[in-house]
């Protein structure tokens, strides 16, 4: 027994020492090393940011998760790209783009920006490749779930500024998230609008008359860019018929208003694309939702909550 007693004795130590030497790994989950991310390959990239298909693999065998990363062409934008974390880290939404964490092991310009990696990649590659694939109701059901995310976006009193087609992420033929949340703006409760006060490139065929004229940004501004991106979505994202191509190049549909500032008018092409579809009723009633997406005046525009309703019922 004493025998058992010293043995048990001895144990119940080593367990100690263990348990004192080894403390439990407490490693924060949102903390990314850069010598576990590996790249595979690029994903993209826009006016500042890249983004690239990384294998984060800790263990080194191959095991590990795949991450979508974005970090900055130039270190001088990191302040934007921190804007844009501590943004995206903020939203929990189906159709967000979800945060997973931050890499910023290599010191302060070179932070990089870990999100889930959406496989099919944005709906401007999607579209074009898989057209044959996609009916209308689909794309409605991306224009829906578009519009939950922006009105969740909304709710939190944020303003996307870059909602165009490039920036839907596809996870797979029925769902699409909200990505690039590089120009996104935070609305203090007391105020309508976000006042630009820096000169910077502007998605200017996304943006509507208020944003050009007087560089105020509502959330009505957002509905604005995306009644241009449901035009997008509509025309499978065919490059010849892009917001710039149509604008400016094929069709010459800019004009300049007093203020000497450009205003796209995408209206003028729709009807060709509605006379060219197979669905041509339902096609009307989305150019309907689009035309009320384009009032002039941001308090006469739809709101999301109500695009919401009406997508649904399309889809019914
Ligand atoms: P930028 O701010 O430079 O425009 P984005 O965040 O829009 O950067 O990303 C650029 C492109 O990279 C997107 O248009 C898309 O094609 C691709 N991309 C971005 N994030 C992801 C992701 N999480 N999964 C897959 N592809 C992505
Ligand atoms: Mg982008």
């Amino acid at each position: 027994r004493p025998f058992f007693r010293a043995i048990a004795r001895e144990l119940d130590e080593k367990d100690l020492q263990l348990s004192e030497t080894v403390p439990p790994q407490e490693t924060d989950p949102t903390d990314f090393k850069s010598r576990f991310l590996k790249k595979i390959r690029k994903l993209g990239e826009g006016n500042f940011g890249m983004v690239e298909l990384c294998l984060y693999d800790p263990k080194g065998d191959q095991t590990g998760e795949l991450v979508a990363v974005k970090s900055l062409k130039t270190e001088n934008e990191s302040s934007n790209l921190r804007r844009e974390i501590s943004t995206i880290r903020n939203l929990y939404h189906e159709n967000i783009v979800k945060y997973k964490g931050i890499c910023n092991d290599e010191g302060g310009a070179n932070i990089k920006l870990i999100m889930e990696y959406l496989p099919a990649g944005s709906l401007k590659e999607y579209l074009p490749r898989n057209k044959p694939n996609i009916d209308l109701k689909r794309l409605l059901l991306f224009a829906l779930q578009i519009c939950q995310g922006m009105e969740y976006l909304g709710s939190q009193n944020y303003i996307h500024r870059d909602l165009a087609a490039r920036n839907i992420l596809v996870e797979n033929e029925s769902l699409v998230k909200i990505g690039d949340f590089g120009l996104t703006k935070s609305i203090k409760d007391d105020k309508e609008y976000y006042k630009v006060t820096e000169e910077q490139d502007s998605p200017v065929y996304w943006y509507a008359p208020e944003c050009l004229i007087n560089r105020k940004f509502y959330k009505a501004s957002d509905v604005w860019s995306f009644g241009v991106t449901l035009y997008e979505i509509m025309s499978y994202c065919d490059r010849e018929n892009s917001p710039p191509q149509v604008s400016v190049t094929k069709l010459m549909l800019t004009y300049l208003n007093t203020s000497g500032i450009i205003i796209t008018v995408t209206h003028l092409l729709i009807p060709v694309l509605i006379l060219s579809s197979k669905d041509v009723c339902l096609w009307l009633q989305v150019y309907t939702q689009i035309r009320r997406c384009w009032s002039h005046a941001p308090e006469n525009r739809v709101d999301f909550k109500s695009l919401i309703k009406e997508f649904e019922c399309l889809l019914t």
